[in-house]
């Protein structure tokens, strides 16, 4: 029967369709990459220059979207909530969650692997089929590799890459792409679903005032202003916060030592962030809108050109802050 469902076989169909299948319907209805193609046209168009970005970046985000569409799975219900979480937030000491969760690896590493294969084609060439290798041989082993990303152990990972003679950066890199959305989805379990994150916790992250990362501790990609009021997005997991208004995310510096300069003439909302006491900047772009964590590279690569004004005037981005250590000290594996 072709006619038009009564709202009982709409309640029926609902109830007997798998929630898998209801939930890549609702991926349809807005389908990130939509939004993405249609701004990536548009970026080659007013910047032919960053073409080849581009398409090394369509290739990432769709194989992120992807993986994204299946870190329910490879989460394995685990939480990254600590029992501690409403004192850690009390605290203001990041990170607030146990990110390094126990992950399906077997489902990871075909995207961490694919990872490797983007860049391979994508202009990094035989330094990333070196990183695939050493991944597949258990030079790296991929399990711990995906951990100590998602624990933002940079300095461990670095270490490991070197010893066993490939780029550092590209290890970090993949990495951090494959575990990227399984973050993303720790957090937003953790501290911001109304379903599974508990109304205190809700409540104590708006207080979250520092510059860093609540849940993982990196520092953040860029600010969005919404409502007139700046957000902090993570570069790592996504999260949304509202560090102090007016003051360096990275050292707190507020007054005479922070500036927020318009980028454009006339003004079109973009502004960059500059502290001269630890010289570092950041990206300040007033939006209408969260970006969705998979649109955020996107968002980040319209914009780079306030990077390149910013390195232009000896401003740089800080590196990854080292981990807090474990309050109580487990040891490490050799
Ligand atoms: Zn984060
Ligand atoms: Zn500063």
């Amino acid at each position: 029967m072709d006619g038009v469902a009564t709202d009982r076989q709409r309640a029926f169909r609902r109830v007997n369709t798998p929630r898998s299948v209801r939930y890549w319907r609702r991926m349809a209805d807005d389908d990130p990459l939509d939004d993405a193609e249609r701004r990536w046209l548009r970026l080659v168009d007013a910047r032919p220059d960053l073409a080849a970005a581009v398409d090394l970046q369509r290739v990432l985000v769709t194989r992120s979207v992807e993986l994204l569409a299946q870190t329910r799975r490879i989460v394995r219900g685990a939480s990254a909530a600590p029992a501690d979480l409403l004192d850690r937030l009390a605290r203001q000491r990041a990170p607030v969650l146990d990110l390094a969760v126990d992950l399906d690896v077997d489902r990871v590493l075909p995207f961490l692997l694919g990872f490797c294969d983007d860049f391979a084609s994508g202009g990094a060439g035989d330094p990333a089929r070196r990183v695939r290798a050493v991944l597949e041989r258990g030079e790296i082993e991929p399990g711990s590799l995906l951990r100590a990303s998602l624990a933002r152990r940079q300095e461990a990972i670095r270490q490991r890459a070197n010893h066993v003679g490939v780029a550092p950066d590209l290890v970090w890199l993949v990495a951090e792409l494959a575990v990227g959305p399984v973050a993303w989805r720790l957090q937003h379990e953790a501290l911001v679903s109304d379903a599974s994150a508990p109304l205190a916790v809700r409540d104590a992250l708006r207080d979250w005032s520092r510059g860093e990362c609540p849940a993982c501790g990196s520092w953040p990609a860029l600010a969005e202003v919404r409502d007139g009021r700046r957000h902090a997005r993570c570069s790592f997991c996504g999260a949304d916060w509202l560090p102090r208004a007016e003051a360096c995310v990275y050292c707190s510096a507020a007054g005479e030592t922070f500036l927020a300069a318009a980028a454009d003439q006339p003004a079109t909302g973009r502004h960059i962030e500059f502290c001269r006491a630890c010289g570092g900047y950041l990206k300040r772009i007033e939006l209408p809108a969260a970006t969705t964590f998979a649109i955020l590279p996107v968002l980040d690569l319209e914009t780079s050109d306030l990077d390149v004004l910013a390195v232009g005037r000896g401003y740089a981005r800080p590196s990854m802050r080292p981990v807090a250590e474990p309050e109580a000290p487990c040891p490490e594996e050799a």
